[in-house]
């Protein structure tokens, strides 16, 4: 089990780099020299050390409850019969793809875009979700009702400009993932030659769904994405299909839906109508292979992680298995795993603490709003509005979801997946009649992970991330305030970035800026994104200043207004002494350059540059800085250089 490190530890710096140079690498060089990625992960910081704790907690927990046998139904008889049936390799082995026989089945009979229909409206429910995609969350419009938002989908390459790119790497990749398809095709089955023929089909019809999807940036964009559609008139963007009568079948009861990408569904009409069924029933059995190929049999296992672990993700080998099945176990039976890491990991005590840094927080992003001279005072008031509105979640869910009537056994690992997808889709389309759930959360309270909700204008801190070094229970204000305390002043302020300032209090998508605020909003954005596409990661390899901005300006209106409310609980306790020769401010700024240090492999740093919408780390860590007047006076880092911008470039929203 690894060890909490230190806080600020002086050794891991590396005295040969100027804070002025690169604060990240001044930080962090020791640390970041004698930390490469571990084998079995693609990227290696703090988020991953202390997600790898939290798993070596839960791994007794889970081991304990796999060798008792609690009653059918209790949360101790879920847990532990998830986990003795996955890890049961020898039965996973003997079972081969017998478990999904009745599926292949039925899309060897399929003879027709209706049948194919059928088949994509089965697995919907399954877990599988083949063409799109399709789930629940507060109306845009309404935030107390529910709304089913259907969106685009059916890829499997990560996202859009992978299939589009015409650059050699991402050719490369292609061929790989063509590949990659043809092996598990193999594994089914399929000779050779014939595998790989299919493969290159599949590759063509996902490219034709790839070339009307959006992509990652125009995902982000929520004017672009949230559209109302009579469920009566979803015919019109899937004629032949037949959009409406197969979204009423699938449980969707009210009158409306909202649609991300109207053009995606008519492509995927007019696409679904010319491609070959011999093609369109290998695409679907390579779309229920993919998602549960980490599930079956070891060829089906190892293929998987070959390319997406391996190729993609940059993983030189597989996590041991019991981690796998704990990742699983998290996304499929998320409240049952959490409820153990909470009973055995959590104090009131950081749940008090973190209470009271919110609060300042709020309070210091409430003079922040007012300080900003740019805004007019209907906008600010409004904004003030919105802030005054905020909710917050901290830990773990006042309630625990129920998942009575959820059959997990020690049969089929695969079948309790499935099992688990078809009970979570039930679950969210028995609710659409219900007002929206507030006490709800989005993610697991173990997640080494926090957000913000538009829709709920809420932000939540799992138990899970409320641990060192993100928050230290026993340090100084200035430790905390720089790490947990930016991570919370990021979620506030994304209810004001370019995405959350489109959403008011009541989480409704509604435009509450004057025109002149908004187009000043948007100049100061466009800051972010220069500074941002300037960074390179990889020689040729740019930071997407787009993709990125709504976590780019969190980041930078997050450590202003921590600051802020750093120097506000200074003042209100006893003057503080240095520490090792820091002053709080200094060390301020060192925790928020700590939490963010992370070793990367190549393959990885590509993938996310394409995907995430966070930067990477040495960017994440320097920019902010590089914009705020207070870190520049801390550490005498003069105008000009590289971690300082001037008055002129300088970006300043928040
Ligand atoms: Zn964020």
């Amino acid at each position: 089990m690894n060890e909490p490190p230190r806080a600020i530890d002086a050794a891991l710096f590396d005295p040969g780099t100027a804070a002025s140079d690169d604060f990240y690498r001044h930080v962090n060089g020791g640390w970041l020299d004698a930390n490469p990625v571990p084998s079995e992960y693609g990227a290696w910081g703090p988020p991953q050390i202390v997600h790898a704790r939290n798993q070596d907690v839960l791994h007794q927990l889970l081991e304990d409850a796999a060798a008792w046998s609690d009653p059918r139904g209790s949360a101790g008889q879920m847990v532990g019969d998830y986990f003795a049936a996955a890890m049961d390799e020898q039965a996973i082995a003997a079972a081969g793809v017998a478990p999904l026989e009745p599926y292949l089945a039925s899309i060897a009979a399929a003879e027709s875009v209706a049948d194919v229909r059928d088949i994509v409206h089965d697995l919907q429910r399954r877990g599988p979700a083949p063409l799109h995609s399709l789930g629940i969350a507060p109306d845009f419009e309404d935030s107390d009702a529910y709304l089913v938002y259907v969106g685009q989908g059916g890829l499997g390459l990560p996202e859009r400009d992978y299939y589009t790119r015409d650059d050699e790497q991402s050719a490369t990749l292609r061929g790989q993932y063509v590949a990659h398809v043809a092996r598990q095709l193999g594994n089914l089955g399929e000779t050779e030659e014939r595998a790989q023929e299919a493969a290159g089909r599949i590759l063509a019809f996902e490219t034709r769904l790839a070339e009307a999807s959006y992509t990652a940036a125009q995902m982000r964009d929520v004017q672009l994405t949230m559209n109302r559609f009579g469920v009566a008139e979803l015919d019109e963007l899937m004629p032949a299909f037949g959009l409406s009568g197969y979204v009423a079948d699938l449980g969707v009861t009210s009158a409306t839906v909202s649609v991300d990408n109207p053009g995606f569904f008519r492509a995927l009409d007019a696409t679904l109508a010319e491609t070959p069924m011999e093609t369109l029933r290998d695409y679907l059995r390579w779309h229920v292979i993919r998602p549960f190929a980490s599930a079956l049999s070891p060829a089906f296992e190892l293929a998987a992680f070959d390319f997406y672990g391996h190729t993609l993700g940059g993983q030189k080998e597989m996590q041991p298995r019991w981690k796998r099945v704990l990742n699983a176990a998290s996304a499929d039976i998320g409240e049952l795993v959490a409820q153990l890491y909470v009973d055995a990991a959590f104090s009131g005590e950081a749940k008090k603490r973190c209470e009271e840094m919110v609060d300042h927080l709020l309070s210091a992003m409430g003079r922040a709003i007012r300080d900003a001279g740019w805004m007019t005072d209907a906008t600010r008031d409004e904004a003030l509005r919105k802030l005054a509105g905020f909710h917050y979640k901290i830990g773990f869910p006042d309630e625990w979801r129920d998942y009575t009537g959820l059959v997990i056994d020690r049969g089929s690992y695969v079948e309790n997946r499935m099992r688990c997808e078809t009970f979570e889709f039930a679950r969210q389309m028995s609710r659409l009649d219900e007002p929206v759930d507030k006490g709800e959360w989005a993610m697991p309270a173990h997640v080494v992970n926090a957000y913000y909700h538009p829709l709920l204008n809420e932000i939540v801190f799992p138990a899970g991330i409320l641990q060192p070094p993100f928050f230290y229970a026993d340090a100084d204000d200035a430790v905390n305030y720089g790490a947990i305390g930016a991570v919370i002043g990021h979620e506030i302020t994304h209810g004001f970035d370019d995405q959350g300032s489109h959403f008011d209090a009541h989480g409704q998508l509604r435009d509450w800026w004057t025109e002149e605020d908004r187009a000043e909003f948007t100049r100061r954005a466009e800051v972010l994104v220069d500074q941002f596409d300037a960074y390179e990661v990889l020689d040729g390899l740019q930071v997407n200043g787009r993709l990125t901005l709504g976590e780019n300006i969190a980041d930078l209106g997050g450590l202003k207004i921590a600051h802020d409310a750093l120097l506000e609980a200074l003042a209100a306790g006893e003057p503080s002494a240095p520490i090792d020769g820091l002053t709080p401010e200094e060390r301020f700024f060192l925790s928020w350059a700590t939490v963010w240090r992370t070793s990367y492999t190549d393959e990885y740093l590509h993938l996310i540059v394409k995907t995430d919408p966070h930067s990477p780390a040495r960017a994440r860590v320097n920019n902010p800085l590089s914009n705020l007047p207070a870190f520049a006076a801390a550490f005498g880092v003069p105008e000009g250089s590289p971690m300082a911008h001037g008055e002129e470039t300088r970006a300043r929203i928040w």
